[in-house]
């Protein structure tokens, strides 16, 4: 992939520049539950309004599929914006259209305003060039920061980049583009990848692209199931995908032909199916009437050993049901080990960002990724059509 124009090399002063951010935030009660998200763009945000732009931020929030949905107005979001910028964020009305424009033509330089809801507009996510060019009306230069949405080729992701002359990367997809790149050339070895999660199917294409590049997978989380069960292993209640044993036995076979070794848990925490204690199996087989729901502690040590000269780790989904101990302990174990290796340490977003943050950990991993389906599609080898609309350096 080229290499994407940054928004330190745009010229923004005194410029409507459209920002594509990610705030797409979890609220209780009319206020913003978590705000990392927003906090993840203020330094873009901060350098627009220095260098003097008028910065038009844009945003979906929630599905609220083409309707105006009174709950998923991004009214919360431009209070807290305001609140950590200390700086007034005013909400627009919509984000297209007559008066939405007219209140961008009247901006005054070094400010900022927050368009509403993208999704409100069924449009957005079928990227419709009619809407996609009434954003980029709106505007003279497009910076896009929501890796998240990267993957999804939508107006305000793909259409519009096209339409302004202009398209910038901003600093944390910046971040996230270089971080993750690490990750597909150029890694320091040895490199090993740790990948868990409840289902192989969302997986495929990660774990086939990383066999060329990794020297190690470790295999946790419920999708290992389906690998065992591919090698014959008893699973008992476990979660296994039956359509994908073929391909995980596929898989194993072309690990082993390529000699990247792909190790499965050799013991598992496991819980009677009716309820009651976990408990530990002694091997690699799950009895029935049981179900596996975190790797073992032999299985963790093992891990841990390879974990701990590895010089690049990637990390994507849990070992196991971290959400209910004590099944996080094989997740905090491995936290724990990437934490305390050299390695450039990178999490694959979702619920092991979550799992990283539960642990408290999260300033101790080179990067934790704020993209999940983005991320996992990166790291597949796919194009990003958030990343490919931009301008090239
Ligand atoms: P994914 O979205 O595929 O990365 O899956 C993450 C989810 O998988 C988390 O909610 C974990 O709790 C869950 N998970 C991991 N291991 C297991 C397991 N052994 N049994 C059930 N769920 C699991």
């Amino acid at each position: 992939m080229a290499a994407k124009l940054s928004v330190r090399d745009l010229d923004v002063s005194g410029k409507r520049v459209f920002c594509r951010v990610d705030f797409n935030v979890p609220l209780e009660g009319g206020r913003v539950a978590d705000d990392a998200r927003i906090a993840a763009s203020l330094p873009t945000i901060r350098l627009l309004l220095e260098r003097g732009a008028k910065v038009l931020l844009a945003s979906h929030l929630g599905r609220p599929k083409g309707k105006r949905v009174p709950e998923m107005t991004l009214a919360p979001a431009a209070a807290r914006l305001a609140e950590l910028l200390g700086a007034k964020v005013p909400l627009a009305p919509d984000c297209v259209g007559p008066e939405v424009a007219a209140i961008a033509a009247a901006m005054a330089p070094g400010s900022a305003i927050l368009l509403e809801n993208l999704r409100f507009h069924a449009q957005e996510e079928k990227n419709d060039p009619d809407f996609a060019a009434g954003l980029a009306a709106l505007a003279e230069l497009y910076v896009n920061d929501a890796f998240g949405s990267a993957h999804r080729a939508h107006a305000s992701t793909a259409g519009i980049a096209q339409r302004l002359p202009r398209a910038a990367a901003g600093l944390l997809m910046q971040a996230e583009l270089d971080n993750l790149s690490v990750l597909l050339g150029g890694a320091a070895r040895p490199y090993v990848a740790v990948l868990g999660g409840a289902k192989v199917s969302d997986k495929l294409d990660l774990i086939r692209n990383l066999m060329t590049r990794v020297d190690r997978i470790l295999v946790g989380g419920a999708m290992a199931y389906t690998f065992l069960k591919a090698q014959g292993v008893g699973t008992g209640d476990s979660r296994v995908e039956a359509d994908l044993v073929d391909t995980a036995r596929t898989l194993l076979a072309e690990a082993a032909q390529k000699g990247i070794p792909l190790k499965l848990p050799v013991d598992h925490r496991v819980r009677p199916s009716a309820g009651g204690a976990a408990s530990s199996t002694p091997g690699t087989e799950i009895p029935a009437g049981s179900v596996g729901l975190d790797i073992g502690p032999r299985t963790a040590a093992e891990f841990r050993g390879d974990l701990e000269g590895a010089r690049t780790v990637l990390w994507n989904g849990p070992v196991g049901l971290f959400e209910e101990p004590p099944f996080d302990d094989g997740s905090r174990l491995v936290a724990d080990a990437i934490a305390g290796s050299k390695a450039h340490s990178v999490v694959g977003g979702g619920d092991t960002a979550s799992a990283v943050r539960r642990f408290g950990l999260v300033d101790r991993f080179t990067h934790v990724s704020t993209g999940g389906g983005a991320t996992l599609e990166f790291l597949s080898g796919l194009p990003l059509p958030g990343v490919e609309a931009l301008s090239n350096a």
